[in-house]
């Protein structure tokens, strides 16, 4: 019997993205698999229940999509309870934020189901088209620009016009991974003055490539090159203060900050005090991208304008997902790539590395099995 691919329509309040779309469903019949859809789970992202139909997938309610499926596929992990009905020990490969979500993975393990974590994917070369975190992050670097430029009230580019010239924004991007490079990019292609600082010293080549000044904190050691799979680790409290005085000294001239800093399994550093923001000029813009960890900004709040000391404070709870489309399409591709690199020809199913399959398998068996989730 040819493998069965189930999608059901995102259950999260306001997540418009899908794990699927007609290209990656083409695909996985291609594959040999069966494709199911729930009705409308496209439309968030701009796809139409037909669309999914020309290409090949049926489409039907939760209920006819999840019965006897073996994988399936989700942005955010669905409850384990609508997921009754599929194979015992079926698959679901999606984002579980599994540090936070302790009792969701618990019941994933009590449900006999398999989860497979995308946000445990290995940092490795070969894993970088799955590598969904990636993708999203990317998406949210730009929006995060785009955002705070439509909050500026002012220009991006130095403007010469007959009634005199208009000043390019200074753009500061705090925390140089995935985001931040689209950041800085964005920023550039914008036409503002762009700078931009991390911990790890490994970014102030990428950094300068992009013609963006580095700003870094020169007499106290930060993280050489890349540590394990080019994640930042904490830093220690000298660090924490010499880096506190440089970015004092610097964001008081800036008038956009975008902030990125992000410590896998812990919350965000904290990067800006309300004190730093009091030094910014009023109406300067501050996108806190880390809003939904915990925030590197004091005040910000998911999906609110936050207004200190005239100074704008935004981010949203869900970046990727303010364009649905666009991270649908790289979201759904990252989960093809990640189950057509182990296709196996002759029983027609994906069967998982120990590299990869371990590394993101969060429970099996009934049992909580990922090493980064022990103790
Ligand atoms: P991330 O989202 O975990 O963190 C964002 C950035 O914040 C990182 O650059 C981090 O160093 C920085 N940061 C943390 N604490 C900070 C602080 N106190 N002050 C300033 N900056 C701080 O990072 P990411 O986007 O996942 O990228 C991390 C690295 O992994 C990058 O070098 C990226 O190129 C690499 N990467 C590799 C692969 C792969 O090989 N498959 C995939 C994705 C990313």
């Amino acid at each position: 019997m040819a493998l069965r691919i189930a999608v059901m329509k995102e259950r999260a309040p306001g997540e418009n993205r899908v794990a699927l779309t007609p290209e990656t469903a083409k695909k996985f019949a291609a594959l040999g698999a069966t494709v199911a859809i729930e009705q409308g789970a496209g439309l968030g992202a701009s796809i139409t229940d037909d669309a999914y139909r020309e290409a090949g997938a049926k489409v039907g309610t939760s209920a006819d999509v999840i019965s006897g499926a073996d994988i399936v596929l989700g942005v955010q992990a669905p409850d384990p309870t609508q997921l009754t009905g599929a194979k015992p020990g079926a698959w679901v490969a999606a984002t579980f934020d599994p540090f936070r979500n302790g009792e969701l993975v618990a019941a994933y393990a009590a449900a006999g189901l398999e989860a497979l974590s995308m946000e445990f994917m290995p940092r490795i070369t070969r894993a970088q088209s799955m590598d969904v975190l990636s993708s999203q992050s990317n998406l949210a670097g730009y929006k995060a620009v785009l955002t705070a430029a439509n909050t500026y009230g002012r220009a991006f580019p130095m403007m010469m016009t007959a009634a005199g010239t208009v000043q390019a924004a200074k753009v500061f991007v705090m925390g140089v991974g995935v985001a931040g490079l689209q950041a800085i990019a964005t920023a550039k292609r914008l036409g503002a003055q762009v700078s931009a600082t991390d911990v790890r010293s490994a970014t102030r080549e990428q950094i300068q490539s992009l013609g963006a000044k580095p700003i870094f904190v020169e007499n106290v050691a930060g993280i050489e090159g890349e540590g394990s799979g080019g994640y930042a680790t904490e830093m220690s409290e000298e660090y924490q203060k010499a880096q506190a005085e440089l970015v004092s000294a610097h964001i008081a001239k800036q008038d956009i900050v975008i902030t990125t800093a992000l410590i896998p399994g812990r919350p965000a550093p904290r990067l800006i005090s309300d004190g730093q923001i009091a030094s910014m000029k009023p109406g300067s813009v501050i996108f806190d991208l880390a809003v939904a960890q915990g925030g590197n900004v004091e005040g910000s709040v998911p999906d609110q304008t936050v207004e200190k000391h005239g100074v704008k404070i935004v981010g949203y709870a869900n970046t990727a997902n303010h364009l649905a489309a666009d991270a649908s399409a790289l979201f759904a591709r990252n989960l093809y790539n990640f189950l057509s690199a182990f296709w196996d020809k002759e029983t027609g199913r994906p069967v998982l590395d120990e590299e990869i399959g371990d590394a993101v398998r969060l429970t099996k068996d009934n049992k909580v099995v990922n090493s980064r989730l022990a103790g």
